[in-house]
């Protein structure tokens, strides 16, 4: 798609100016669980014209212009919406209607089942022959500064909310662990009533 599309919606006033998305649709004048919306306008959903154009409204005109990132030129970066052609596995390129399984979303689009499993078997290996190079022993698995997996040393990151001392499966190796969280007891005082003094 050209990232310089940009095809006027004859259908919508150029007046009007609450639209929103749900996926491809855009939708103008939302209802609010099926109350109209508070500006009296009737409810109007369209489907874009071609997947990955979406509605913007530019000098009082609304118009279909490029959500594609990959179409855009705006590699990396999360897309709401792609178009037909970039629809495809990062990997192999195969397209999204081809899968037969549930794809591995990615930051940029997502990862076919075959090429996520692939791209995790490699993770995995890579991570058990530096193990076994490493040398490592059980201290090296106490009192860290992060949770390390004891089976491939893979680093895991835990929200704070999540802590706590519980079994573990590692997300690199798959192997299971105990997690136990060491506290550091430090003390405090202050003094109660009147400071006792010479
Ligand atoms: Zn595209
Ligand atoms: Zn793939
Ligand atoms: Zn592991």
């Amino acid at each position: 798609m050209d990232k310089d599309t940009k095809i006027l919606i004859t259908e919508i006033p150029g007046e009007w100016t609450e639209r929103t998305r749900s996926g491809h649709t855009n939708i103008w004048n939302g209802k609010n669980h099926d109350r109209p919306h508070r500006n009296g306008l009737p409810e109007v959903r369209l489907e874009p014209p071609e997947k990955g154009l979406y509605a913007e409204r530019i000098d009082g005109a609304w118009y279909w212009i490029s959500g594609c990132n990959k179409c855009n030129g705006e590699v990396g970066k999360w897309s709401y919406i792609v178009c037909d052609a970039h629809n495809v596995c990062s990997c192999c390129g195969t397209h999204r209607s081809q899968l037969t399984d549930i794809p591995w979303g990615t930051r940029d689009g997502f990862n076919c089942k075959p090429c996520q499993e692939r791209l995790d078997a490699a993770a995995k290996a890579e991570a058990l022959a530096k193990f076994a190079e490493a040398e490592y022993d059980d201290s090296d698995f106490e009192y860290q500064d992060e949770c390390k997996c004891p089976h491939c040393a893979s680093a895991i990151h835990i929200e704070t909310e999540h802590y706590g001392d519980k079994t573990m499966t590692c997300e690199v190796c798959d192997g299971q662990f105990e997690l136990t969280l060491n506290y550091e007891v430090t003390f405090s005082t202050k003094v109660i009533g009147e400071r006792v003094s010479a």
